[in-house]
């Protein structure tokens, strides 16, 4: 399928990323799933391949080009396997606030080894108590002398074990009203007195993408780790969310597309009373029906990236390609597994696997149901 915001050079991009794929990542894939963990020498062979954060100035180690390779990247990613999202985490998502909200001296310290994967980020939103009322978060930054005094505790974090580079949302000042205007955004280094982790958090799926919890006690922060200005965090995450949105809307595109390809084939060939699955009308309907939703929805999702591009305002868009795109995924995993009869359930085939991934993809980012709040709100209600 053509993409408009794509030309020839996104697609030559396209095919050595998928051939370095090819050979790094889709053998391993399965081994990384079984050890619930992706190796760090693959983020550096990333790296060195110019395919970690590839949007950033040269002068950081990136190549400066458009967003469109991003989309090309996570893309890629995806179609290996879903627990690849920490990269796209990392390339997307983390990376984007130290680069637009970051003093010069923040990106020179950090950005370079960001596009090497020598540092690996995590963005540390969500507590054990809080997680969509991101504005009643409970950790807490106070500031003594040189130093922001961090604690509380972060949980569900993506790359939590691995990171090495964590931006972490608390609050400068518990009391402000609004309580939105007390988020502020503080970079926590691995080694840093006071931050520990805890468990590395068992999923019912994206086994290979490390989720940790993260502890920090008395953490002792340098005040040149803050990002932007105090109070303003919550301002930068909602900037920045519209981004983190739109890449679990593709990469559920993508995950559907693969889910389909898949189960075309597999009733084409698998045989019942006679004669292929495929010639059942019941199996010709749900078939029907999933290229109808792809095609709607690549077509919207096609639009939407183009505009994100653009730099227009996406954020009522950008919310109903997340709910709509991964529910539209969510139940075609569910009806693809159903048309694989018994194998589907065997790990064996790769519905299985992404029927377990593609659940969470309704959770996280914002759930479904909080970008449906955000479409509301904007429809004025
Ligand atoms: C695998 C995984 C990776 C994650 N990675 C990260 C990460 O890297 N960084 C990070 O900070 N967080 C991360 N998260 C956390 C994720 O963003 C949160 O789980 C999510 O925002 C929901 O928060 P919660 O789990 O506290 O659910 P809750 O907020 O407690 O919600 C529970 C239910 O109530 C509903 N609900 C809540 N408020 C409303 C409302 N106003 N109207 C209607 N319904 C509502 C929700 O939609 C949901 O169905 C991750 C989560 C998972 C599972």
């Amino acid at each position: 399928m053509k993409h408009p915001y794509l030309n020839k050079e996104h697609e030559i991009f396209r095919k050595s990323i998928r051939k370095f794929l090819e050979k790094e990542a889709y053998p391993y894939y399965e081994k990384w799933e079984e050890e619930r963990m992706i190796p760090r020498s693959f983020w550096t062979k990333m790296g060195e391949q110019g395919f970690l954060c590839p949007d950033l100035d040269e002068e950081y180690g990136g190549s400066n080009v458009d967003w469109g390779y991003a989309v090309v990247i996570n893309e890629e990613l995806e179609r290996v396997g879903s627990g690849l999202v920490g990269l796209g985490l990392h390339n997307d998502i983390v990376v984007p606030y130290i680069n637009s909200f970051g003093t010069k001296e923040q990106k020179q310290r950090w950005l370079p080894r960001c596009t090497t994967g020598e540092l690996i980020t995590a963005i540390a939103m969500t507590e054990p108590g809080t997680g969509s009322d991101l504005a009643n978060i409970k950790t807490t930054a106070i500031l003594e002398g040189d130093h922001y005094l961090l604690n509380g505790q972060k949980t569900f974090i993506t790359n939590g074990i691995q990171s090495d580079l964590i931006v972490v949302a608390c609050k400068t000042d518990s009391k402000a009203e609004p309580k939105h205007k007390g988020v502020s955004l503080l970079v926590v280094e691995r080694d840093t007195p006071g931050f520990s982790r805890g468990r590395k958090l068992n999923k019912v799926g994206l086994h290979c993408q490390d989720t940790a919890e993260l502890i920090f006690e008395d953490c002792r922060v340098p005040k040149e780790n803050l990002i932007g200005e105090e109070g303003k965090g919550f301002l930068y995450l909602m900037d920045k969310l519209q981004q983190e949105r739109l890449v679990v809307a593709i990469a559920a595109q993508i995950a559907a597309e693969v889910m389909f390809t898949h189960t075309l084939e597999y009733v084409k060939s698998r045989e019942a009373f006679g004669k292929p699955i495929g010639k059942f009308q019941n199996t010709q309907f749900k078939l029907a029906e999933m290229a109808t939703d792809l095609e709607m929805g690549r077509a919207f999702l096609d639009q939407l990236i183009a505009e994100h591009i653009e730099g227009k305002d996406v954020v009522t868009k950008v919310s109903m390609a997340k709910w709509k795109l991964t529910e539209n995924a969510r139940k075609m995993a569910t009806d693809c597994m159903q048309l694989h009869g018994g194998y589907g359930y065997m790990e064996e085939y790769e519905i299985a696997r992404r029927f377990r991934d593609i659940q969470v993809a309704s959770i996280y980012a914002g759930t479904n149901e909080i970008m449906k709040t955000i479409i509301a709100k904007n429809l004025g209600l």
